[in-house]
């Protein structure tokens, strides 16, 4: 792993992470890689490598997040950085300053990475525009979220050694999730085959602009699948009803044991999160650690999060 005085063993010529789009093979290879020394790292007792020693982390977060947040703010903790969160409800931003304000006056501060999360499409790349530092899209509206499907990539291929000629399959929400868009960007890109499964209200229009199959039938969408990945509806990001009842969507679309006895036997499930227990997935299935790896996903969060960093890292550009 390079370090300050060390030339970079990664050719990663990106300024920015605002989306899959743009990535090439060997970037997500190197960033899964450098993830994978992150991964032993932070299994040990000392999880401190100060890399990023002197740097300063901004986690500017507009929508809400458990998870991203606080993985984030570890990474960059663990390697050495300041990190500073702020969020929308202590911000100047509630008081009516626009985003374009936000950035600029974090700007001057002289950051070193901004990690922004917005319920609009593209506010990321508005951000990157605006600022000299690295700006990393923790989730934009429906659009992006390239850490998720990075960490997602990590934790199948650790379970799966591979992602290409996989059959992966993501249930649930596609039309407002942007965890799908990162996924079946990034999947294909790797040789992975996607199905995706929603009723009908709840699918994209162009599912062929992605490479990707469209189900409405979840047993037939996800048979033989090598991976499951379910997902959350995303209920902030609708206008008006998209399912008839909770129960009705549960009973077509949630994962349960009947509907995943039709991918492979030894498929496992992922989820970004948050859960919601009997709408989604089943929650004892959610639990089954011969089955679902949600936790293992948190894991990879961290590492691919620091991996990220490690590589945006100016110093390691010289
Ligand atoms: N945590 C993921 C996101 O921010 C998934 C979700 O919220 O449903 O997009």
């Amino acid at each position: 792993m390079s370090t300050k005085n060390t030339a970079p063993k990664y050719n990663y010529p990106h300024r920015h992470l605002l989306g899959i789009d743009g990535l090439s093979r060997d970037d997500v290879y190197a960033i899964l890689d450098v993830a994978e020394d992150y991964v032993e790292k932070n299994r040990q007792l000392d999880k401190k490598h100060p890399l990023l020693k002197g740097r300063t982390l901004i986690n500017l977060f507009f929508e809400d997040s458990t998870r991203t947040r606080t993985s984030f703010e570890l990474a960059g903790k663990r390697l050495g950085a300041d990190v500073i969160n702020m969020s929308v409800s202590n911000s100047s931003v509630k008081k009516g300053e626009t985003l374009i304000d936000t950035a600029m006056t974090l700007n001057a501060m002289h950051p070193d990475f901004i990690v922004v999360r917005h319920p609009e499409s593209g506010a990321p790349e508005l951000l990157a525009r605006k600022v000299n530092c690295a700006v990393i899209n923790g989730g934009d509206g429906s659009h992006e979220h390239p850490t998720q499907a990075l960490l997602d990539a990590l934790t199948i291929r650790r379970h799966k050694g591979k992602i290409e000629g996989l059959k992966v399959a993501i249930c649930g929400d596609i039309l407002h999730s942007r965890v799908a868009r990162s996924n079946m960007k990034l999947l294909t890109l790797l040789g992975a085959k996607v199905h995706i499964v929603a009723p009908p209200t709840l699918m994209i229009a162009c599912p062929e602009a992605y490479g990707v199959t469209p189900f409405h039938d979840m047993r037939k969408g996800i048979s033989d699948c090598d991976v499951v990945m379910t997902l959350r509806l995303q209920t902030e990001r609708m206008n008006g009803s998209f399912v008839p009842s909770n129960r009705e969507y549960f009973h077509f679309w949630g994962l349960d044991r009947e509907k995943m006895a039709h991918a492979k036997p030894d498929a496992i499930i992922l989820d970004p999160g948050p859960i919601i227990r009997g709408l989604q997935i089943d929650s004892e299935l959610a639990d089954d650690i011969e089955r679902s790896v949600i936790l293992d996903q948190v894991e990879m969060g961290v590492a691919i999060r620091q991996a990220v960093m490690h590589l945006l890292n100016p110093h390691e550009k010289i």
